[in-house]
């Protein structure tokens, strides 16, 4: 019997991405004689930093000295030292930030002034959540950035003493993740002001994702194992039914027995993955 494939209209690039992407491949074009820098992976996938790299497009950790050219600031965003030290070394900065990582900048750093505790649910170690972080500290010492529930035990007593607590998460976060938190919170706290900033593209590319999985016996996730909305795609999804992670169609040997028994297979991808790795995925799948 011929297998049902289905691919989740919102897999791929979400808007911020798009823009970031879009907008770095154009200023090469438009400025072909200026070395251009991105801090950072512009996106989290590799296909595309390679295809930048041979656009003679630099992806560096670290500017060299000689301030020539032009410096981007990827979806993430960045610190303002960051800013500061691209500025000085004289580039001229184009900002790509995600209008919607700005509003949580922006919402954090309003908990701090209005003296709230501010706790950032999300990954210490990733660049949108460090920024935020590097953002709120400007304004305000009193910041925690914590996964999880587990990981904000180690703060219970800071938590006690604040009482008036302020909570924002990383755009790319599960819900399930900020309840748990603010129902953990909620005893603590005199007062307690939560923006859920997970990002619309995030929440609706979630919601639909599940529900293809409930009518699926198995979920292909496509999207690279650094990025954070995919890896909690793969989560999510597990948690409903059969679910593989995979970077590229190459991988997709590796589950052959899991493939072929699957009758209903939906297919769904981060906010990272290029269409073509998309197509290539499906192509492969249909060929089974
Ligand atoms: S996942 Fe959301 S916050 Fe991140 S770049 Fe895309 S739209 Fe912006």
């Amino acid at each position: 019997m011929k297998k049902n494939i289905k691919l989740a209209k919102l897999a791929g690039f979400c808007y911020g991405v798009k823009r970031a992407v879009e907008t770095t491949k154009k200023l090469k074009k438009e400025n072909p004689e200026k070395e251009i820098f991105v801090l950072g992976e512009l996106i989290h996938n590799s296909h595309v930093i390679n295809e930048l790299s041979s656009l003679g497009i630099h992806t560096v950790d670290e500017l060299p000295d000689n301030g020539d050219g032009i410096c981007i600031i990827r979806s993430h965003g960045a610190a303002p030292e960051v800013f500061e030290k691209v500025k000085q070394k004289g580039y001229e900065i184009v900002d790509l930030t995600c209008l919607d990582v700005k509003k949580v900048q922006q919402k954090a750093i309003q908990l701090v002034e209005e003296g709230f505790l501010l706790i950032i649910v999300g990954k210490p170690e990733h660049p949108e959540v460090c920024a935020i972080k590097a953002n709120a500290q400007t304004h305000g010492e009193h910041v925690i950035v914590a996964p999880d529930t587990d990981s904000l035990k180690e703060y219970e007593d800071e938590i006690k003493k604040h009482k008036r607590i302020g909570v924002v998460v990383q755009t790319t976060q599960r819900i399930e993740n900020l309840q748990s938190v603010v129902n953990y919170l909620l005893p603590f706290a005199r007062e307690i002001k939560v923006f859920n900033t997970i990002c619309a593209s995030t929440s609706m590319r979630q919601a639909e994702a599940k529900n293809l999985a409930k009518e699926s016996d198995l979920m292909v996730v496509v999207g690279s194992k650094k990025s954070a909305n995919t890896t909690h795609l793969a989560e999510i999804l597990s948690g409903i039914t059969r679910t593989i992670h995979i970077e590229t169609d190459d991988e997709l040997e590796k589950y052959n027995s899991l493939i072929e028994s699957a009758q209903n297979i939906g297919v769904t991808a981060g906010a990272s993955t290029p269409d073509m790795i998309i197509a290539n995925v499906m192509n492969k799948l249909n060929n089974y």
